[in-house]
């Protein structure tokens, strides 16, 4: 369910039947090579998040998504709305606190945006600190193998990200004004203006390969991996039996 849905009623009373977990949505409004919507690190999250809904929604309270992140990669690009790792950490940390405050004892990172992931393990120990679980969900790290499958060349605004753009609207993403864009060097380098090199025209992967098709097979494939990473969170809140 959608926590912007609900009245203080209606929020107070699913605490109350043990609702436990949090969602929270996070991604970023950055260039997204020529071809894809700028909001695509937001979109694909919230499509996943609506299917997720139709399966666990009566387990998860979704918050509102947060849509600015960090991206020091994409930062020259027109259309990158970055905010600084010190002012996004904290950000993140002050909400995620407040979920923690609110009775939640699952906390669920949801996250579109490769920028981001630093911080949000940063934040992510500071909550689990505080008590809470966390489940962070970074999908084109986590199911990568899978995605290969389906998308040979994944990629930012690639094959898989433009894939699952498509799949949402067709008037998200236009392919025919890209083609497959490849790098050599390794990601462990990095200097300025990295972002530039790696992503020339703000995207990497073979881009002009995506479809719909694609995309749908995508959702269908990640969605069961994603549940049992929910199964996996949940169980570290059972009771555990201990040695005498
Ligand atoms: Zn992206």
């Amino acid at each position: 369910m959608y926590m912007m849905d609900l009245s203080l009623r209606q929020f107070e009373d699913v605490l109350k039947s043990g609702v436990d977990t949090a969602i929270l949505p996070i991604g970023m409004v950055e260039a997204h090579g020529p071809h894809c919507s700028l909001g695509t690190d937001v979109l694909i999250p919230r499509e996943f998040l609506r299917r997720l809904d139709r399966i666990i929604g009566e387990k998860v309270v979704i918050g509102a998504e947060i849509s600015y992140g960090h991206s020091w990669a994409l930062q020259s690009f027109k259309g990158t709305i970055d905010v600084s790792v010190e002012a996004f950490s904290n950000y993140v940390f002050e909400v995620g606190k407040e979920f923690h405050r609110s009775g939640f004892k699952n906390l669920v990172f949801f996250n579109g945006h490769g920028g981001n992931i630093n911080s949000l393990n940063t934040v992510g120990e500071k909550l689990a600190d505080l008590g809470l679980t966390i489940l962070m969900i970074n999908w084109w790290v986590d199911y990568r193998d899978t995605i290969k499958t389906i998308a040979a060349e994944p990629g930012h605004a690639g094959e898989d990200e433009t894939s699952l753009v498509l799949a949402i609207s067709e008037s998200l993403a236009d392919t025919s004004q890209v083609g497959n864009h490849q790098i050599e060097l390794s990601p462990k380098i990095k200097y300025r203006n990295w972002g530039r090199s790696i992503f020339p025209e703000g995207y990497l992967g073979n881009a002009g390969a995506a479809t719909v098709e694609k995309g749908e097979k995508l959702y269908q494939a990640m969605i069961p991996l994603m549940l049992k990473d929910f199964e996996d969170m949940w169980k570290v809140n059972k009771p555990v039996q201990t040695q005498i």
